[in-house]
């Protein structure tokens, strides 16, 4: 769509470069959801893609994802044998409603910045314990782990002009078993639910996270793999009936219903 309120386009080649920050100016990454509709409270576009971040690099630690990294470049990626979650990276990509417009352009920095239930790079990211690296633009970096990055629908804890640089993934919760529940009410549709638990090389653990049935991912750590009376208590105890997320894309009852219903797969899956 054009934007007829926007008046400059800035390519910088070192996001440094952008030192100053104006209410009305605005990251532009993918643009799939910044060109989608109009943006009556933005002047300026700073365009990320002349900052020619690597995209995806993997070593022992684990994977680095720059901010750019498109979406279909994630779904592409294939790690290490020793990296069993590595197939999440796929499987949360196709989560996404993508046109192949959507497909092709849209950033994993974009995705987590836009803060929605839905963002299935933010699902990726909490689930694989990310921590999140931010760029103020006055200040030093600082890191955050992703479970801490979004607040509510479409809030998230970015200062005015703070810049997600990048996203590291350790390779310790890569190389964990995992077991992952999605739906969503129509094919290829907004997410209504994306669950993932994972557990460790010690066959004993899990790490739930919950994402899109909630405003923002909730996660829970359980020493041993919990029985299904517990994980019921736990998940009511986290999230009351009303802290559901209620939209066009599944109301509060229906995702609290699959919440319980695919938590409760996953704990019999990796109780195995
Ligand atoms: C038809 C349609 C369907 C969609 N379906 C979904 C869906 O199912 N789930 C979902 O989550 N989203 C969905 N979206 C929204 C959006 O397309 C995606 O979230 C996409 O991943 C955004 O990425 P992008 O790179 O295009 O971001 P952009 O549109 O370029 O930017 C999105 C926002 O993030 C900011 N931003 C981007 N990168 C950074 C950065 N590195 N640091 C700080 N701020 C930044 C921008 O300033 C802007 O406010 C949909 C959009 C459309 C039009």
């Amino acid at each position: 769509m054009d934007l007829n309120t926007i008046r400059k386009l800035e390519r910088p080649a070192s996001a440094a470069e952008i030192t100053g920050w104006r209410e009305g100016n605005a990251w532009l990454a993918g643009g799939t959801w910044l060109l989608s509709e109009p943006q009556p409270n933005l002047d300026t576009l700073i365009d990320l893609q002349g900052l020619d971040w690597p995209s995806l690099e993997a070593s022992p630690a684990g994977l680095e994802l720059a901010a750019t990294c498109r979406i279909e470049e994630v779904e592409r990626f294939k790690g290490p044998p020793e990296w069993t979650a590595a197939p999440l990276l796929p499987e949360c990509s196709h989560a996404l409603l993508m046109s192949f417009k959507i497909a092709h352009e849209a950033t994993v920095g974009g995705n987590i910045c836009m803060s929605l239930p839905a963002g299935a790079m933010i699902s990726l990211t909490t689930a694989l314990e990310a921590v999140y690296t931010l760029w103020p633009r006055s200040g030093a970096l600082r890191k955050v782990p992703a479970i801490d990055f979004v607040t509510g629908n479409n809030r998230n804890i970015l200062a005015p002009g703070e810049l997600l640089r990048s996203i590291h993934i350790p390779a310790s919760a890569l190389s964990k078993r995992f077991a992952l529940r999605h739906a969503s009410l129509t094919h290829l549709g907004r997410s209504a639910a994306l669950i993932v638990g994972t557990q460790d090389k010690s066959a004993r653990d899990m790490l739930l996270t919950i994402t899109a049935a909630t405003p923002r991912p909730v996660q829970m750590h359980f020493a041993t793999v919990p029985t299904a009376a517990a994980l019921r208590r736990a998940i009511d105890e986290r999230i009351p009936a009303d802290g559901y997320f209620d939209d066009v894309h599944g109301s509060a009852d229906y995702k609290r219903h699959l919440t319980y219903h695919f938590a409760e797969q996953i704990r019999a899956e990796l109780a195995r």
